[in-house]
């Protein structure tokens, strides 16, 4: 043979990494593994089993013990146990802990990654490259965060034992993901793995005694999802933080409903990967392997909805069909394997049940491989001759399937983008960084790469909107999600009256109008009830609102859009100009709030002072709340950008009217939302009676639009409105519960309270970085520089 012919001939030859270690390593422990808790391993011969198996080839990995509840039970209570002193450790204490478990972590890189990849049949160079070294950037990076929490966070403090649910995906990552700023921020917390992929989370246990984490701060227990859901609902915890697919995120939210916990929501997508006709193509194509194909596709945010501008489509898919042909898939511990396998032969059914599905309804299928391979291996496919509304195009494959749209102008490629219920992450392909930036904040995702995709990092928030789910992971913005506020004091309870109401005989109609669109209008239904002064005499009649006054004012409020896209400073102009108009009417003010409230004239010029002085600090607030630059370990920028949510439902507290009133507006004009706010029952004209500075204020129609009637029914109504996107709730705590149950539908982003939870008149509780963080969802925008 010659040297042409032999260098023809090239091919990889197999370079298999040993799983020797790993497997002995399985061996030593019997190949069974029970639960973590208390920082001891509990067994039960007893115990139901889940087989742990090698996807690539079905070996049997570990049995894995399911636990019991009394198990889940102790693990929840030592995790309450330890709280204290690991509280009591200090920043630096628990720093050292996070560093010690990078440093373990780091010192064990190959067997983890052999191990991840016998569990989960991802290939072994992505465990090793991208899994493992990014789970334990999480520790260092959160190491440095636990160090320097009393600074950062000075008003917040943990929120307490924490519940942690995964999928299977990204095993350990996902761990570190959770377990990294929950335990920097002072927490501890029960943790459940996905039953499939539970290997490296028990090598991880292993090594918290090491790593000096004390008794009770992680707890790590296995099952299926009964024990998931078990843990997420009970009782003795305080927040939950889950990953997974969408359909059990809304199960976890609904059963979680009344229970007072935080949540964080991870959940699935359908994200666009957006290729301009100026676009670098070559590049392009390898950013579709690194979004499609890493990871077999089992990837959250993957981009698998490719969006190709019209003239270049047949040029992409060319190229990208011939890369296709070159992608090499096969045993996962090979170094030289690009696609290993699907986690499971159920996972693999799903997939190709939803192809062969979608197919059904039109498509053009492309697989580049022919070969078959035993085993849990599909094949990098591609579909394109779609439109925006196929199956295939909206519903999450979660394996290697892309399938590709065309379009034919910039703002057609953002619709199609935003056209999916998902809203997880998005790449923007072109050449002109101009038209890149652009399109950005424009498309509904939590993440927007430029010119690359399925880039991560410990220092840059990840997450969703809308049926994506809510709340970030990772960044400054991620550990908030484990803080709460230090200074909450319950607020005095609102004086009940207790005088004899004096029915009025008023022939004159003088019922207050609700405020929707930029004007005053009647309620839809005819009905009001009558609002009373603190001696019991008539104070007003207002309307009592119904379905459709909601609906008009949901549409109001959407259609003001344009009010997201101002400037800070020009909100700020607006918002300053509402507060010179409300001063005019001091007097009038101070009177109303003795005879509506029955205070003092010196507590209702307080709560008047301190009202105004409130709608300051939003209008300051309103160009300055302006996000940040997340230093990431790679050539760019990645923008931390706080955008707003949209249309947000704001149920008011039932004290101190004027205050809260403007305390809950004021924060959500400033970030750009759009307000529909349903006034407190008690004190409803109140909200109304403010109307007349608001119409005089500039404040475009639609951007505030007030209601008041029956809290139970109108909160109701605006959780299941499919146009709000966010809601804010301050009320009893059936009304509470009913609120998180109705929106569980398209998991709306909530911020709830039980009425009472804080005293609305001090500064440091009533206004300031809570509120705008609740005001905004951050949107990481990934940016590399370079050629
Ligand atoms: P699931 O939602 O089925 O499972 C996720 C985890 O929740 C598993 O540990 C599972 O247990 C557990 N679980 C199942 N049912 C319940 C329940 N009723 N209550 C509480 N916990 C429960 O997702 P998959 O494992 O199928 O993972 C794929 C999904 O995860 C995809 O939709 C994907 O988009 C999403 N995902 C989202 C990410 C994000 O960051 N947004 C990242 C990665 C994945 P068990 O598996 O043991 O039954």
């Amino acid at each position: 043979m010659t040297l042409i012919e032999s260098f023809e001939k090239l091919d990889y030859s197999d370079a298999l990494e040993s799983s020797k270690e790993a497997q002995s390593w399985l061996d030593s422990h019997g190949r069974r593994f029970g639960q973590f808790i208390n920082g001891k391993f509990e067994s039960k011969s007893n115990a139901d089993l889940i087989a742990s198996l090698n996807p690539s080839n079905g070996d049997l990995l570990a049995n894995i013990e399911v636990a019991s509840a009394s198990q889940l039970n102790k693990a929840i209570t030592a995790a309450r146990k330890a709280l204290p002193a690991w509280q009591a450790m200090g920043e630096h204490g628990r720093a050292k802990v996070l560093y010690a478990l990078a440093r373990l972590l780091q010192k064990h890189t190959r067997i983890v990654s052999v191990l991840e990849t016998l569990d989960n049949g991802k290939p072994i160079r992505e465990s090793r490259d991208i899994d493992i070294p990014l789970a334990i950037r999480h520790f260092y990076h959160h190491a440095g965060w636990a160090q320097i929490q009393e600074r950062e966070f000075s008003e917040y403090k943990a929120i307490g034992v924490v519940a942690q649910i995964v999928p299977w995906n990204f095993p350990l990552l996902m761990l570190s993901w959770k377990i990294a700023p929950a335990i920097a921020m002072g927490n501890t917390l029960v943790f459940k793995p996905a039953e499939q992929t539970p290997i490296t989370a028990m090598f991880f246990a292993h090594l918290c005694a090491q790593a000096g984490v004390p008794d009770g701060v992680i707890n790590i227990v296995n099952g299926a999802g009964t024990t998931g859901a078990a843990l997420a609902a009970h009782e003795g915890i305080d927040k939950v933080a889950f990953t997974g697919s969408t359909s059990v995120g809304r199960a976890i939210r609904k059963a979680t409903a009344g229970q007072n916990k935080k949540l964080t929501l991870e959940l699935g997508g359908k994200s666009a990967f957006v290729v301009f006709e100026d676009a670098d193509l070559d590049a392009a194509v390898e950013g579709l392997v690194d979004s499609i194909w890493f990871n077999q596709g089992e990837v959250c945010c993957a981009g698998s909805r490719l969006l190709v501008q019209a003239q270049i489509a047949d040029k992409l898919h060319t190229k990208l069909k011939k890369r296709m042909q070159t992608l090499r898939q096969g045993e996962p511990l090979n170094k030289s394997v690009d696609i290993g396998s699907l986690v499971s032969q159920t996972q693999y059914q799903r997939v190709d049940e939803l192809v062969q599905n979608g197919l059904e309804h039109g498509g053009e299928l492309y697989q580049a491989s022919t070969t078959q391979i035993d085993g849990n291996y599909y094949p990098p496919t591609l579909i394109t001759e779609i439109d925006s509304s196929h199956p295939l195009a909206q519903e999450e494959i979660f394996g290697p399937v892309l399938v590709s749209i065309p379009f034919r102008t910039q703002s057609e490629a953002v619709t199609l983008a935003n056209n999916s219920r998902y809203g997880l992450a998005a790449s923007i392909w072109s050449e002109n960084i101009n038209r890149a930036m652009d399109v950005a904040p424009k498309i509904k995702a939590g993440v927007v790469w430029i010119n690359c995709h399925n880039q991560f990092d410990a220092s840059c928030g990840f997450g969703g909107v809308r049926e994506s789910g809510f709340g970030r992971e990772g960044g400054k913005e991620g550990l908030y999600e484990y803080l709460k506020p230090k200074l909450l004091k319950k607020a005095t309870k609102p004086k009940t009256l207790k005088v004899e109401l004096k029915d009025s005989n008023e022939n004159i109609d003088r019922t207050l109008k609700f405020y929707i669109g930029g004007k005053q209008v009647r309620p839809d239904g005819g009905h009001s009830f009558a609002t009373y002064n603190a001696d019991g005499s008539l104070a007003n009649w207002v309307g009592a609102g119904n379905r459709k006054d909601i609906r008009n004012a949901v549409s109001a409020a959407t259609k003001a859009s344009n009010w997201s896209n101002q400037n800070g400073h020009l909100r700020a102009q607006i918002i300053y100009f509402f507060a010179e108009n409300l001063a005019l009417r001091e007097d009038e003010w101070i009177k109303r709030l003795q005879e509506i409230c029955g205070l003092t004239k010196k507590q209702a010029k307080n709560e008047f002072h301190a009202s105004l002085s409130r709608i300051f600090s939003y209008a300051a607030w309103a160009d300055k709340y302006d996000g940040a630059v997340h230093d990431a370990p790679y050539r760019g920028v990645t923008m931390a950008l706080p955008e707003a949510i949209g249309v947000l439902a704001q149920i008011a507290p039932e004290e101190n009217p004027l205050i809260t009133t403007i305390s809950l507006i004021a924060p959500a004009i400033a970030m750009g939302n759009r307000v529909v706010l349903i006034a407190s029952e008690r004190y409803a004209s109140i909200a109304l009676e403010l109307v007349q500075t608001l119409e005089t204020s500039d404040i475009p129609a639609g951007v505030v639009n007030i209601l008041t009637g029956n809290k139970a029914d109108l909160a109701e109504q605006l959780a299941g409105h499919a146009e709000v996107d966010g809601i804010w709730c301050w009320a009893e705590p059936e009304i509470v519960s009913q609120v998180e149950t109705t929106s569980a539908t398209d998991l709306k982003r909530l911020w709830v309270h039980i009425d009472g939870d804080r005293d609305w008149l001090d500064s440091r509780q009533g206004e300031g970085n809570e509120f705008l963080r609740n005001a905004t969802e951050v949107k990481n925008i990934w940016t590399p520089y370079g050629d």
